[in-house]
């Protein structure tokens, strides 16, 4: 039985291989993926290696600490202490405080049960299109997959901004019609007696399919939750750490204070390491009702993996270099699109853009689907995002370069040549 079989039966036949073609990877190395044969792929897809995959520095320090003492998080170990310090000093808005968790799942899960502590209150108000995380409390709020006896009543889910299909009908009236849902929302959460506990969005609309939104796009939502009683939670699982190359955190681009900040994903470069960021009052009321501890979350290893991969995206200047990188690519992109009128949208900031694909008044899924997989022929990975799985999301580690840029754009002609023809 070959891999790909065992795979099915042992772990079950809803866990995707991505491609048709599935993709099996057994070396990583910066923005390069290598397959058994020795055949190098461009990742243009993978936000968790975010300072490039097996960065020597990460994995050395993953190694030198592992061999010299791992243990759970009762004892004193100065690794996360350090590590949490250097973390908060780089947010605003009184985020002093933390907890170390071992996933994005975990974060929104404890930062849902902070607001509950803080608020009193259980409703809770998500996108419709969104996902936030595997547990029971969080897959709540998942948009693809209606959980068993259906969302509960604490949960309300507001239209998601979107490009070519606005919330309200235009641009120009997304964020007052976004508000409008938020308010819908509030006036039925506070009707059915749960009340206003928290807002959680991702602040770059990662998996809505990153809508381009103004500055200060989020402020009457947030005034209106806030109005309720309600706090705000930032999702920063996908866009933390300086992918958007403008900011560290996504809530900064957007011109927000939130209460509570989540992180994962690229904290610690694929090491399991997840945060919960708030405020010194907020992580007391947490603490005071709910008995909390995490056996794994911020061991010493956790911390050396997570402090290393905060330094070398210090080092390298990893923020700046995602904004250049990511200009450049949007202005490629750009030029790509004049040539094949299926692109309808080309949007993204710093390493998190992709373009949306369209034909006449259809989302184009299969062709989107199709791009996928041509591009996976042809050595460069990618993937879909949106409603409609109608946008190529590309989102590589930030170590990704112009001349990566180019031959992704030139894979994508070809590519694009090749599905249309
Ligand atoms: N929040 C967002 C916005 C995510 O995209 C994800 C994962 N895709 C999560 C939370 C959950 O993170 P994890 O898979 O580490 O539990």
């Amino acid at each position: 039985m070959n891999l790909i079989e065992r795979r099915k039966r042992l772990l079950g036949r809803h866990v995707t291989t991505f491609y048709d073609d599935p993709f099996a990877p057994v070396r990583g190395e910066g923005v390069w993926l290598f397959d058994a044969d020795g055949r190098r792929y461009l990742d243009c897809y993978n936000n968790v290696p975010h300072v490039g995959h097996c960065h020597p520095r990460v994995v050395d320090a993953i190694a030198r600490q592992a061999a010299t003492l791992n243990v759970h998080t009762r004892y004193v170990h100065d690794g996360v202490v350090e590590y949490g310090e250097r973390l908060t000093a780089k947010f605003g808005h009184g985020l002093a405080s933390l907890i170390m968790v071992n996933s994005g799942s975990e974060a929104n899960d404890v930062a849902l049960r902070m607001a509950q502590a803080v608020t009193g209150k259980t409703g809770i108000i998500g996108t419709d299109n969104t996902y936030h995380g595997n547990t029971a409390a969080v897959s709540q709020l998942n948009a693809t997959k209606v959980p068993v006896g259906g969302y509960g009543d604490h949960v309300r889910q507001v239209p998601a901004p979107d490009n070519l299909h606005p919330v309200g009908g235009s641009r120009a009236e997304q964020a007052e019609a976004f508000c409008a849902g938020i308010e819908t929302a509030i006036a039925e959460l506070e009707a059915s007696g749960h009340g206003v506990g928290a807002l959680i969005i991702c602040p770059y609309f990662a998996n809505e399919g990153f809508p381009t939104l103004e500055r200060g796009f989020l402020d009457r939502a947030i005034a209106a939750v806030r109005k309720a009683g309600g706090l705000i939670i930032s999702d920063e699982v996908q866009p933390g750490f300086g992918r958007l190359g403008s900011h560290w955190w996504g809530h900064e681009r957007l011109d927000f204070a939130p209460d509570i900040v989540t992180l994962g994903k690229p904290m610690a470069n694929g090491h399991p390491v997840a945060a919960v960021v708030t405020r010194p009052e907020v992580l007391e009321a947490f603490q005071d009702v709910f008995k909390y501890f995490n056996t794994f979350g911020g061991n010493p290893v956790s911390a050396a993996a997570a402090m290393a991969t905060l330094e070398v995206i210090e080092d390298e200047k990893l923020v700046k270099n995602a904004r250049d990188v990511g200009a450049y690519a949007l202005e490629q992109l750009q030029g790509l699109s004049g040539k094949y009128d299926v692109i309808a949208d080309v949007r993204g900031a710093g390493l998190f853009f992709g373009v949306e694909l369209m034909q006449g008044d259809e989302p184009a899924s299969d062709l989107a689907l199709r791009m996928v997989n041509e591009m996976r022929q042809r050595g460069v990975l990618l993937s879909t995002v949106g409603r409609f799985d109608n946008a190529l999301k590309i989102r590589p580690p930030c170590v990704f370069s112009r001349q990566n840029t180019d031959l992704l754009v030139s894979v994508m002609d070809d590519a694009f040549a090749a599905v249309l023809k």
